[in-house]
């Protein structure tokens, strides 16, 4: 339980909600999102993408509705057609592939992620071994090893990070996921330093500012909360890691991906709910379970403003012109 949460409230019994600030939506998100939209809007439907654009079910959804057409991969895409590729980034040949088909590709890759491309790259250029310490059936740690496929080792915790063998200690640089939890990725990244002393750290800070943001929020809630809610769906990696920071403060956390999911048990004897959303959560579905939890008598909501965000990211060149 969240320290003095009932204190904070004031009012004996009176019940509230503390929404962090930001919460939703990033940068890289909503210009994923907008990026189907305007393609829809400037080719007609159906317009392809390759895997979920962002890892969350009510988007999706809405974008199959007004034409859309979700694929695993290249070869479900007829030749000659639209392909958005999603925010978590491709390996190159899947680009490749589609060149091959014909298709007309636009990609929606996060700049952050492409960030991440670049470094592998560069790396695996220079003669490194890159570490890549991340989720290994995850769509972005996917995209971002086959960057450099004979060169990335995917280091997926703790205990991958204490038996990894790698030919030449001389010559690592450590890179991870953008959606990772800082201080799990320090622990391993210390973990490896102290195996390959030589070990590069990555030119820049790789986890990204939106992530940084919902769990310095999270665990601004989790101290002021008796339980913490994350609006989010079930393979939103980043929804998932907001869940377990909260956790590890000691507060129980709940992800919900639409008011039906929030139990009733979660709720009982807490005056104070803690609600926050992962990166590709859209702004409707933190408003839905907002409304749920005040016809359950937590009417009272604050927000409590972790960050500022005002990063925006341009369309892709292809529908750049498109926006107003
Ligand atoms: Fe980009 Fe970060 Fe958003 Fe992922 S969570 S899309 S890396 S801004």
């Amino acid at each position: 339980m969240g320290n003095g949460s009932a204190r904070q409230s004031g009012v004996p019994g009176c019940r509230s909600v503390l929404l962090a600030a930001p919460s939703g939506f990033c940068a890289g998100v909503s210009r994923a999102v907008e990026t189907v939209e305007r393609a829809l809007t400037r080719y007609g439907a159906p317009v392809y993408v390759r895997r979920q654009i962002v890892h969350n079910r009510q988007v999706v959804e809405r974008l199959q509705h007004a034409g859309a057409v979700f694929v695993a991969e290249v070869d479900e895409v007829p030749a000659g057609a639209v392909l958005v590729l999603s925010a978590h980034g491709v390996a190159p040949g899947v680009r490749e592939a589609a060149a091959d088909r014909g298709l007309r590709v636009i990609d929606a890759t996060c700049p952050l992620v492409t960030k991440v491309h670049r470094e592998a790259r560069r790396y695996a250029e220079l003669g490194y071994d890159i570490l890549l310490i991340g989720t290994p059936d995850h769509d972005e740690v996917i995209g971002t090893a086959g960057v450099a496929p004979g060169r990335t080792h995917i280091v997926d915790g703790l205990e991958a990070a204490r038996v990894l063998e790698v030919a030449d200690p001389g010559r690592l640089v450590w890179l991870a996921q953008t959606t990772l939890t800082v201080d799990e990725t320090e622990r391993v990244a210390a973990e490896l330093r102290k195996r390959f002393p030589g070990l590069q750290d990555p030119p820049s800070d790789d986890i990204c500012y939106a992530a940084q943001n919902r769990q310095a929020g999270a665990k601004l809630l989790a101290g002021a909360s008796d339980v913490v809610l994350v609006v989010g769906s079930a393979n939103s990696h980043n929804s998932c890691r907001l869940v377990d920071v909260a956790r590890a403060c000691g507060t129980p956390a709940h992800l919900v991906d639409d008011p039906a999911a929030i139990e009733d048990g979660w709720l009982h004897g807490a005056a104070v709910v803690g609600v926050t959303a992962g990166a590709s959560a859209p702004a409707e579905s933190i408003g839905a379970v907002i409304a749920e939890l005040a016809a359950r008598g937590y009417r009272d909501v604050r927000t409590v403003e972790v960050a500022r965000e005002g990063q925006h990211f341009s369309l892709p060149r292809e529908l750049a012109a498109s926006r107003p």
